[in-house]
């Protein structure tokens, strides 16, 4: 199979860097993300708890290690009788050792790791399903979670005269994703289940461990709508900030907008960058492109990313994917600026040409409309950019490798 990883509707590369020839990019996984499914059902935001405290989880049955913090880890050591610093190992060897079997976890006294098996504590990392490398580096990892579902992780290396310099890891959120954007190969295989935290920052560990390389940036762009499953996204991004080592500024949340997830978001006052999927300059446009924007109005959309602005001091990213004949003329692009200059506020528009997936009748627009388009916004006082978007051998878009393996339609 040689389909392309990155120019599908889901990822993007971008941030072209050279070494000995070969290209290579940063990738974002691009997503359209919005309130309701093509149902026009409601879908609300997560509101389970995605790292119970301990002393629920005495009653439940599989417990898992993975998302807990050097605190939780140490509370649970002490419950046991142990000392103090066995927690700090168990740290240790989730998050530095990687270690997925707590059989491996040598360090620990047996009794202490029999009695952690006995009360069904596991550590939490899935199963390597399948990857697929593509030869600018880039790497799509197929997990396989404990029910057997599959998600995707990308893995994208920057490379420099002396290696990798940058790693970002695309995480999923979601096992499939209920929004059924028009072009995307997620929506179009179904969805499952929201992932727990655990399961988010496995992904990460996966990575690190495959590239043999710190993981320096985390998009949560890949399967799936973070604002779908908040409270997982928020556990995972702090154990990835706190336990991993991740810099919050280092990291981006991906989203066409929740209703009431924007502000909830605000809340947390994080470091990261909010990156909005807008893909149109008005409203009608983008509820062809994304169904479930019919009921959250862009105006209402605008005015939730202006109170995030105002509140978090984060300048946003607005990412707008280029389709031929869709929303990729002039007329587009003056009307997305006369959008832009009402909202003043800071903000960064990335333009994203589209690659055409299998599974969708949309188009990649010619390059002189790009720059035309491009050009519009910057004449116009809109900071703007074109994202390289390069395909890939690896696999397909995000959602595509993940169809190809789990073929019977999700629930
Ligand atoms: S359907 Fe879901 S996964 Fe696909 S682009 Fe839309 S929000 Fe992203």
């Amino acid at each position: 199979m040689a389909l392309r990883l990155a120019e599908a509707q889901h990822l993007r590369l971008h941030d072209v860097a050279s070494h000995k020839g070969r290209p290579y990019f940063r990738l974002l996984c691009h997503r359209y993300s919005v309130a309701v499914a093509a149902s026009s059902t409601i879908i609300s935001p997560s509101s389970a708890e995605d790292v119970a405290p301990l002393e629920q989880l005495k009653t439940s049955s599989v417990k898992y290690l993975l998302g807990r913090s050097e605190e939780q880890l140490t509370q649970l050591a002490l419950s046991y009788s142990e000392k103090k610093y066995r927690g700090t190992q168990l740290h240790e060897l989730l998050y530095k050792a990687k270690g997925r079997d707590l059989n491996e976890f040598l360090q620990l006294p047996k009794s202490f790791r029999e009695r952690l098996i006995a009360d069904n504590w596991r550590i939490g990392r899935s199963e390597i399903h399948h990857t697929v490398a593509s030869t600018d580096g880039t790497l799509k990892a197929l997990l396989k979670l404990e029910d057997a579902r599959i998600i995707e992780a990308v893995g994208i290396p920057v490379e420099e005269a002396r290696g990798i310099n940058r790693l970002t890891v695309c995480v999923s959120s979601q096992v499939g994703c209920p929004l059924r954007c028009s072009f995307c190969a997620t929506g179009k295989g179904g969805y499952s289940r929201n992932l727990k935290a655990h399961e988010i920052v496995d992904q990460v560990l996966t990575i690190e461990k495959l590239f043999q390389h710190r993981v320096t940036n985390v998009v949560f762009m890949g399967m799936g709508e973070p604002m779908l499953n908040l409270n997982a996204v928020l556990a995972a991004h702090k154990c990835l900030n706190e336990d991993v080592g991740i810099g919050q500024r280092m990291m981006t949340i991906s989203t066409v907008g929740v209703p009431n997830t924007i502000a909830r978001l605000a809340e947390h006052k994080l470091q990261s960058t909010l990156a909005i999927s807008l893909h149109a300059p008005n409203q009608e446009i983008r509820e062809k492109i994304v169904p479930s924007a019919k009921t959250y109005p862009l105006q209402a959309l605008l005015a939730d990313c202006k109170d995030y602005f105002v509140k978090t001091h984060r300048r946003i990213s607005f990412e707008y994917t280029l389709l031929a004949g869709v929303n990729d003329g002039e007329e587009h692009a003056m009307e997305l600026t006369d959008l832009l200059h009402k909202w003043r506020l800071g903000y960064h528009v990335n333009l994203i040409p589209y690659n055409p997936v299998s599974e969708s009748d949309f188009k990649r627009p010619y390059k002189a409309s790009m720059l035309a388009f491009e050009r519009i916004l910057n004449d116009r006082g809109v900071i703007a950019s074109i994202r390289q978007t390069r395909g890939v051998d690896a696999n397909a878009a995000c959602g595509q490798l993940r169809n190809e393996f789990q073929k019977s339609p999700l629930k």
